[in-house]
């Protein structure tokens, strides 16, 4: 991976690291620029409860795998389909967990091609909701692996399976999706999902996008959804949360544009 985007800096090619694209809306011309498919897979259990695992490797293999060895901390990421790279940058979280909360070190690769470690230690790693440090660096190209401290509990596989059972009851798992759309508002605001709910919007579609009638916070493809399909719908939906609730509704899911040029 460092080769290609030592290349691609050098030849001026833009870049977008791809983890599963579980929360990404590509523009409808597409990408004009070098997607890279981050397959960096490995897991290696450490010493002291420590697991390092390649950015490629899938949220939710590592979330199972933990929790059936006895460990607690990314039960919550069971389900998540994304990559461990892409739950870095988005700090992706469920069940009142957050990525961040267990992540002890992340080695990435900047635009250059060189290798860096930030550490929780160093104070080098700042997480809020759904925000990680990676979201605004200087230089970042990718994240190339990371490395959780998690503790022992006896209950974390019950707990796992709970949660992916909840996940099962209230989420469109199986349908064409890209996750949540809108960050939740905070402030003592119902969840993003709940104010489009009370507003009546399960179902509301244009084009091939539709509100899901499971759960209000995700927009589906029911077949032949563009991506300005899906961008008039969410900006539809702010419109009207905006009119009826003062609240206004800011997107999770990160849309690439056309000309994109470097991580955003
Ligand atoms: C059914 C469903 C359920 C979901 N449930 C949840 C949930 O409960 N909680 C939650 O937080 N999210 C959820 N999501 C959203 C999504 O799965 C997460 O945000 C996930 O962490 C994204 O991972 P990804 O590998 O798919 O990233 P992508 O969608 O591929 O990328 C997302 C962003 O991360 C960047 N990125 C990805 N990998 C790297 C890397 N290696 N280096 C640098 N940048 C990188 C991309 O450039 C992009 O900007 C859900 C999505 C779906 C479809």
């Amino acid at each position: 991976m460092a080769h290609v985007l030592r290349y691609c800096h050098r030849e001026k090619i833009p870049t977008f690291v791809l983890g599963k694209g579980s929360n990404v809306l590509f523009d409808d011309r597409g990408f004009n620029g070098c997607v890279i498919l981050n397959r960096v897979e490995f897991i290696e259990p450490g010493q002291e409860n420590l697991f390092r695992a390649g950015a490629g490797v899938g949220f939710n293999t590592l979330g199972i795998l933990t929790a059936r060895l006895g460990f607690t901390g990314l039960e919550f990421a069971s389900g998540i389909p994304g990559t461990v790279g892409g739950a870095v940058f988005m700090n992706a979280g469920a069940h009142g967990c957050e990525t961040g909360d267990v992540v002890d070190s992340v080695e990435i690769v900047t635009a250059e091609g060189t290798s860096r470690t930030l550490t929780r230690d160093n104070g080098e790693l700042a997480w809020s909701y759904r925000t990680s440090p990676f979201q605004q660096m200087e230089g970042l190209a990718a994240i190339v692996a990371a490395t959780f401290k998690l503790d022992k509990s006896g209950d974390a596989r019950k707990r796992q399976l709970t949660f992916m059972d909840s996940r099962r009851q209230t989420q469109p798992i199986t349908a064409k999706t890209a996750g949540c759309v809108f960050r939740n508002p905070g402030g003592g605001q119902p969840s993003a999902g709940a104010l489009l709910d009370q507003l009546g919007l399960k179902g509301l579609s244009i084009g091939g996008a539709q509100v899901s009638e499971k759960h209000a916070n995700f927009l589906v493809n029911t077949g032949s959804a563009t991506c300005e399909d899906i961008r008039v719908l969410i900006d539809e939906v702010k419109k009207r949360v905006k009119e009826k609730t003062e609240v206004e509704l800011h997107e999770e899911i990160r849309y690439v544009p056309h000309g994109y040029s470097s991580q955003q």
